[in-house]
């Protein structure tokens, strides 16, 4: 069982004892692994091998976060590329179109069609105030149209009334039609399903979109489902087209593959999770807890994050005293320029710092963007190291000679200059009040 992954894989990771960046073996040995629990989470055999072939490219040669082992990376890169491939956060059903609103449910029979479309019902009812009309429109099960009526019921949703005799396309007509006359802001339509996918199953559901233009077609799912799922998503998709998949059933023990492989295959949203029988087992889909699921390894993950957190806290506890201390000198702007590049530039690092305005202001004020870390960068190591550690010495004809050194001008080691009093008298002010070391942090 998946359980076993973090054991197989504690083998190899301890076998790997390389440091700096991940080598072609490792990320190999890794992830050969990683491919066969992943089939064993039943992901399909295709988006394993596509899975596989991203992870490979990302991890080979990326550098290894101090304090974790390289195959403690690689896990954290295929959980990273997992949550990607998984998709966006919180897509929600989109209620964007004129009313009535069709929402179309399509899936298998019994992967919880009528349970999800009274869920749904009763959460845009309670949460935005909708007025919803459902409608059954299975009428190959006898008893289909009589459950939704009941659980319509029970959350407070009218649904259609029950005519005897009408076929799948006369009901959608009929439903959207009522929903108009009624008022109702959208219509749930309840397809029926098969046991399996069928050429007559695809044609009905075509009909129904043909004259219910549904605005989201979204496909139920068993989260339990195995390989399947990608025919399954893949015939849907193909020929009905969908816009959002929900998967049923991730109470159970489910490992979450038929996430992936369906969200992979038809690159739709996963829209909303059951988890649970009740009428409230509904969530909104979070891929960072499927990817912790398929993996099952959620403590190496948070390990990895750790200690990315915590990258050179060492140095920063360090920069934190020299401010307290009053002294912020070329030297450590230097560092700091070069974290800056590695985490993604002003906008990356900005966005990571709450209460950052003022800092933001004295970059903007000296003219300091991303393209200028590097120019930043030429100069400062173009210094000696005495003017480094005391910029006051340098004079008209020592920024001459850093200019020529550095490719610049004296306009731009000024701009460098002016910036970095500004950064230090700042720092020397947080500092003072005790928060140099919370800044610090906040830049890590
Ligand atoms: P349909 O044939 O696709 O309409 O499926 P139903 O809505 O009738 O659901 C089949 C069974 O699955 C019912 O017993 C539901 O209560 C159950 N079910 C549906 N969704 C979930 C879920 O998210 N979790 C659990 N545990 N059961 C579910």
């Amino acid at each position: 069982m998946f359980e076993s992954l973090q054991e197989r894989l504690g083998s190899i990771l301890n076998g790997l004892t390389g440091r700096g960046a991940l080598s072609e073996a490792d990320v190999s040995a890794a992830l050969r692994e990683v491919r066969r629990a992943l089939l064993e989470a039943d992901v399909a055999l295709e988006v394993v091998r596509s899975f596989t072939g991203k992870v490979r490219e990302k991890a080979v040669g990326a550098a290894v976060l101090k304090s974790i082992k390289p195959g403690q990376m690689v896990v954290k890169i295929v959980h990273d590329e997992l949550v990607e491939m998984l998709g966006a956060e919180g897509v929600a059903i989109d209620l964007n179109a004129p009313a009535p609103v069709v929402i179309m449910m399509v899936g298998l029979q019994g992967s919880g069609k009528t349970t999800t479309s009274a869920k749904i019902a009763k959460r845009l009812n309670e949460r935005q105030n909708k007025k919803v009309l459902m409608a059954s429109l299975d009428t190959r099960r006898p008893a289909a149209q009589e459950q939704l009526r009941q659980l319509g019921e029970q959350v407070k949703v009218a649904t259609l009334p029950i005519v005897e005799g009408q076929t799948p396309v006369d009901i959608a007509r009929r439903a959207v039609q009522a929903a108009k006359l009624g008022g109702h802001d959208l219509v749930i339509l309840d397809t029926a399903g098969r046991t399996h996918i069928d050429e007559p199953l695809m044609v009905e559901m075509a009909d129904i979109k043909k004259v219910s233009s549904p605005h989201e077609i979204l496909l139920v799912a068993d989260s339990l489902t195995g390989q399947d799922a990608v025919n399954l998503a893949k015939s849907f998709d193909e020929r009905v087209g969908i816009t959002g998949l929900v998967l049923t059933r991730m109470d159970g023990d489910g490992r979450g593959g038929a996430a992936l492989s369906m969200r992979a295959v038809t690159g739709k949203p996963i829209k909303l999770i059951g988890t649970g029988e009740k009428m409230d087992g509904l969530e909104e889909f979070h891929p960072k807890r499927i990817a912790d699921r398929i993996l099952g390894m959620g403590d190496i993950i948070s390990l990895v994050e750790k200690a990315a957190e915590n990258i050179d806290a060492e140095q920063a506890a360090a920069m934190a005293k020299k401010m307290q201390s009053g002294k912020f000198d070329l030297n450590d702007l230097a560092g700091q320029l070069q974290q800056m590049s590695k985490m993604g530039g002003m906008g990356g690092i900005m966005g990571m710092m709450p209460g950052m305005g003022k800092m933001k202001d004295q970059m903007a004020a000296a003219g300091l963007d991303d393209k200028m870390f590097g120019r930043q960068l030429a100069i400062i190591s173009s210094m000696t190291k005495a003017e480094r550690a005391n910029p006051e010495i340098l004079k008209h004809s020592r920024k001459k000679r850093i200019a020529a050194g550095s490719g610049t001008d004296a306009a731009e080691i000024n701009k460098l200059l002016k910036m970095h009093r500004g950064m230090a008298d700042m720092m020397k002010a947080m500092g003072g009040k005790g928060k140099g070391g919370g800044l610090m942090r906040g830049m890590m």
